[in-house]
């Protein structure tokens, strides 16, 4: 954990250097730091170096880790699959979902936050690798979901995330990257720029997908260090 404030800055200059690689700003891209699994005091030491936004990937863990840090002013961002019947963990307390990866979601979702009077920034899950095991509209279907998703009043709909191909291959991984950027575009022309954000890359491959584009990465264990698998 000592590591964590050395894991950042290492992190962030390399997303940096891909950023002047790719002739991009480096205020384009955030960190996002992926908490999940990790202790409250290893979030506290990220909070300590400035970040406020972490990812969690579990509803449940979402509302515990607002309660528990509560005495800080973060922000939770919900990154993996949501139930419906977890909606209104999310729309309690999550300040943005990125994963949001079916219409019955955002349906639910939009009950819950009329009820509560707020509005949720969300992105829509896209599955760019054809892997039966990761969530997420088809590209094919994207831009009619996204249609279908903004015409609920309390989601703000700006962007899109993905997941790349589980896989080695960097070629593979880059048009995974490449065909979420080429979608954004295409909805962004529609849609104007503020269906902007392109929530892509991981630990394993965060430069390349800020190279093609990325606005948000979401990193865990380059910078909390190895998890157990999550069930
Ligand atoms: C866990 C997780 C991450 C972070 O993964 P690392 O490989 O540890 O960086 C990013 N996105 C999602 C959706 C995750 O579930």
């Amino acid at each position: 954990m000592a590591d964590v404030l050395e894991n950042l800055r290492q992190a962030r200059a390399r997303i940096d250097a891909a950023c002047s690689r790719a002739g991009r700003d480096t205020t384009e891209v955030e960190l996002l730091p992926v908490s999940k699994t990790h202790p409250d005091a290893a979030v506290r030491r990220a909070a300590g170096a400035g970040y406020r936004r972490f990812g969690e990937n579990r509803p449940q863990e979402v509302a515990r880790r607002a309660a528990e840090l509560a005495d800080l002013d973060l922000s939770w961002v919900a990154i993996g699959r949501v139930q419906t019947n977890k909606a209104k963990l999310i729309a309690e307390h999550a300040a943005e979902l990125q994963s949001l990866d079916s219409v019955a979601l955002g349906e639910a979702l939009e009950r819950r936050l009329d009820a509560l009077g707020r509005t949720l920034p969300v992105l829509v899950q896209v599955n760019t690798s054809g892997e039966a095991a990761k969530a997420g509209f088809c590209p094919e279907d994207t831009p009619a979901a996204v249609a279908t998703l903004r015409a609920c009043p309390h989601l703000e709909v700006r962007g899109l995330m993905t997941m790349a191909a589980h896989t080695t291959d960097r070629d593979a991984i880059r048009s995974s990257f490449a065909c979420l950027r080429d979608l954004r575009d295409r909805l962004r022309d529609v849609y104007g720029p503020e269906f902007g954000a392109l929530s892509m890359g991981m630990s394993g491959d965060f430069e390349l997908a800020v190279e093609e584009g990325a606005t948000c990465v979401r990193l865990g264990s380059v910078i909390f260090g190895t998890r157990p698998a999550q069930a």
